[in-house]
Order: C-alpha cells, then structure tokens, then sequence
C-alpha cells in the first residue's frame, strides 16, 4: 500500500506501530468546523486520534487496512485533499497561520499563496520529491520564516524575495513574480539535483545559476513570533479529532500551526478549550516537551517517549526546550534543541546538547532517571 520512507498523504498511508496513518494538508492552515467534523468522522474508522506535525499537517492514526477507503473517501468527498495524488504528494505549501486575519501580513500574501499553490500543481514538477516543500511567509504575529521550506519565499507589502533552504541569499522581485520565480527553481532543482532529495543537499549557486537567476540580494531575517494571538497546545502533540471537532465549533474554524498547535480565532472561552485538553498557559510545562509518538505507536521507536515524558513531569519541571526522540531521525523537532534525549536501541537515551538528535551524544545509555539526574531539573 505504501513504501517506507515515504512522506505520507491520504493516497499513500504509511503503516507505524498503531496501525496505518494518514496524513492530513489544511488548505492555508486552515480546517473550518465543517473540515473538522469531517475529520472526525473520517477517524472513527480509524483510532479516532491525530497528531500535530511541524509541517502544519494532521496525522490521522490507527486505521486497520480495510478502515483506509473509508476515511479517505470521507475527507476526498469533504474536499480535504486534491483529487489527483500527484498534486496531493507536491501540495507541501507552508504559510503564517493567520493569512486573511492578521492585518500586519503583507497584502499581496494571498495572491502570492495562490501562485504558488498553482505551481507546485504544474504537472512539470511531477518528480520532485514527496518531503520537498515551500514556505512562504509575510511577517505579521505568527510569521514562520524560521520553519523550512526547500524554497523560501518573504513578502513584506508588494516587495519580495525568493531563496534556497540553507542559503541567505535572495532574488528580490515584485510580488506578483514570485511563482514564475519559484518554479524557475524548482525545475532547476530537478535538472542539477542527481541523487539528491532536499534543496539544501545541493549548492544554492549552481540552482540559481541553473535557473538563471543571479542573487544580488538577502532573505530578510524571519521576526519573532508574537503572543498576542495566543496558540493551543497539547500533550505531545496529540489530540482527539472529535475535540479537534469541538474546538472549531467553538472557534468557528481553527488554524494549524507548524510549532504543532492550533489557533482558535473566535475568543473560545479558557475554560472551554482546557475542558477538551487544550493547553493555554505558555509556561505549562507540557509545552517545555517536545515528543514524536516513540514506541509502541511507531515502528522505529526504541522508547516510549509520550509515557517517559509524563513520568518525567510527574516529578519534575524542565527548564527549557526538551527534545524527547523515539530514535536519533527526531520527526518532532528536525532543528536544533538546547537539549535532546533520543531512544537508541536497548531502550535507553542518548543525550544531546544543542544539537538534533542525530547528533553526536554527550552520554549514551540513559534511562530518564538517568537524564533528569544529569540535567539537575528541580522537582515539580
Ligand atoms: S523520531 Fe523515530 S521514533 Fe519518533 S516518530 Fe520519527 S521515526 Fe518514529
């Protein structure tokens, strides 16, 4: 049904340790609580319980093989994804959260958005790979120039730039020339890319040089997100679709985020949103812990990080980010974290110091006892 390694959509699930998933791709971070209660009922054939990606994108999760048709021709009938699943596989679009409600984003990000949406449609760009994704940010509260996109794009009013994963340098143009611009990238990224799977994996230079375009500029630096639009959170990223469903009939629709929360724009009462798990307070310390799903939920888990971490919190308070891995990949934070503890196998941890959990360790078999000692986190 699916090969390994590959990014999953709604056409290709990936089979992981509780069952098949799927994964979701909100339109312009957007679900409208019609989406969600669509959602919800395509999860009943499933487990019913979806996970937040730092891509902005919904997991769905545990879906015995003969639950998959089911859900998939729910959330197709609910127009949840593209008809065609090329056009889903490439549909990998990273845009501000609030586009059409923060009024400091640029003007022009919309059409911008729709240009580019329709480009990485182009049936030219058939081959480019499943995780290949843009960005496009335009400042505002919640600007999110500092995720990856393999091509990024700023716009700041009609102004903008396009540039390359991994480079600081830019084609500075006027807003309405940023998809030609993109997909002049994009082609050249699949002329000049051999073996190569991400754009930062090639030298910018030659890409721009194969595309014809010469840098004279520099991508502006992304600006800090603010909390005057607070966001959502969840323990370890997971949630019930039916209170994914719940909350957009509070809000009135709900806005996915790529730091793995949501954005509830009607004024939701706290009450409410933290009667279905929903978590506000920014100094909770469920917020101080990233984790993937680890073991049993994914198959290459070497540890049971969503159980660890709540042993961990049951007992004491991080200070600052951890990065809890089921395995040295780090699905849940790809970046750099100031501190990281990835299962390895055995079932211990490996403990990594601003760094990403592949990276070399400061110590190997720990358990959390272990860490918790090492990293003196005072009690609860
Ligand atoms: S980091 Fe490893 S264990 Fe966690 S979800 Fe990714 S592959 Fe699975």
């Amino acid at each position: 049904m699916t090969r390994r390694g590959w990014c999953p959509t709604v056409f290709e699930p990936m089979q992981s340790g509780d069952g098949w998933l799927l994964r979701i791709k909100p339109r312009r971070a957007r679900l409208t609580a019609a989406d969600a209660a669509a959602i919800a009922l395509a999860a009943r054939h499933g487990s019913g319980t979806l996970s937040l990606t730092n891509r902005g994108n919904l997991q769905l999760r545990g879906f015995p093989a003969h639950g998959i048709p089911l859900a998939v021709n729910a959330l197709l009938e609910a127009g949840l994804a593209d008809a065609d699943p090329e056009v889903e596989r490439r549909r990998n679009l990273l845009v501000p959260p609030l586009l059409g409600l923060d009024p400091a984003l640029s003007p022009a990000l919309p059409a911008v958005i729709a240009g580019l949406e329709a480009m990485l449609a182009d049936p030219l760009l058939a081959a480019l790979p499943g995780k290949f994704g843009v960005l496009a940010d335009g400042g505002g509260a919640l600007p999110v120039g500092s995720e990856r996109g393999d091509v990024r794009v700023h716009v700041i009013g009609q102004d903008a730039w396009v540039g390359l994963d991994g480079s600081a340098q830019a084609v500075a143009c006027a807003a309405l020339d940023v998809a030609d611009l993109a997909g002049r990238l994009c082609r050249a990224f699949l002329r000049v890319r051999g073996n190569a799977t991400r754009m930062r994996a090639v030298p910018a230079g030659q890409i721009f040089a194969a595309a014809g375009l010469a840098p004279s500029a520099t991508l502006p630096r992304p600006s800090a997100p603010s909390i005057i639009w607070r966001t959502v959170g969840f323990a370890w990223g997971r949630l019930h679709a039916d209170t994914l469903a719940k909350l957009a009939t509070l809000a009135g629709e709900v806005r996915v985020t790529p730091w793995r929360s949501l954005v509830l724009p009607e004024a939701a009462r706290d009450r409410d949103i933290a009667a279905l798990g929903g978590i506000i307070d920014l100094d909770d310390p469920r917020r101080a812990i990233v984790t993937c799903p680890g073991r049993p939920s994914c198959r290459s888990a070497f540890v049971p990080t969503e159980s660890d971490a709540a042993a961990l919190l049951a007992a004491h308070r991080p200070r600052g980010l951890l990065h809890l891995s089921g395995c040295p990949k780090g699905c849940a934070h790809p970046g750099p974290a100031p501190l990281t503890l990835a299962g390895e196998p055995g079932g211990t941890y490996a403990l990594v110091r601003d760094g990403r959990a592949g990276d070399p360790p400061l110590a190997i078999g720990l358990s959390v006892a272990d860490a918790v000692r090492r990293l003196a986190y005072a009690p609860a």
